[in-house]
């Protein structure tokens, strides 16, 4: 009897802790929106691609010449996965978590930046990830 009680004991205490782990992590999810950022993309200096860092994607950037730069973002950073340009060092720049570095694709004349502000709608952008 008494050793049945401890175990629900422990239970409550584990589902308590995953409770607070959970709001924790909704948390960080949250300051992690608001602290900014967009992952802006230009090609030529034209605007293509703006999506919130927050959220993870893949985008394919592809052109009409056959140029093709895949940009990944996940845990809040953004790099170059792939690219068929002839040099490769768009890659080779590695991730970047903030507007402090972009990431350059000279022979494509693809810029991916990091922007900080916070447009209205990245609030629902929000709401998706916490649900
Ligand atoms: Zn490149």
């Amino acid at each position: 009897m008494s050793r049945e009680s401890m175990k629900k004991r422990d239970w409550i205490i584990i589902a308590v802790a995953l409770l607070l782990a959970g709001a924790l992590y909704a948390v960080s999810q949250m300051s992690l929106g608001t602290q900014a950022s967009s992952v802006v993309v230009t090609v030529d200096g034209e605007e293509v691609l703006r999506k919130p860092l927050a959220v993870a994607g893949r985008y394919e950037i592809a052109q009409a010449d056959g140029s093709l730069n895949v940009v990944r973002v996940a845990d809040g950073a953004v790099w170059m996965e792939e690219a068929n340009c002839r040099d490769g060092l768009c890659i080779r720049q590695g991730r970047m978590k903030n507007g402090a570095k972009t990431i350059v694709c000279l022979p494509h004349k693809v810029v991916v930046q990091i922007e900080g502000d916070t447009p209205q709608n990245e609030h629902s952008d929000l709401d998706v990830i916490i649900q």
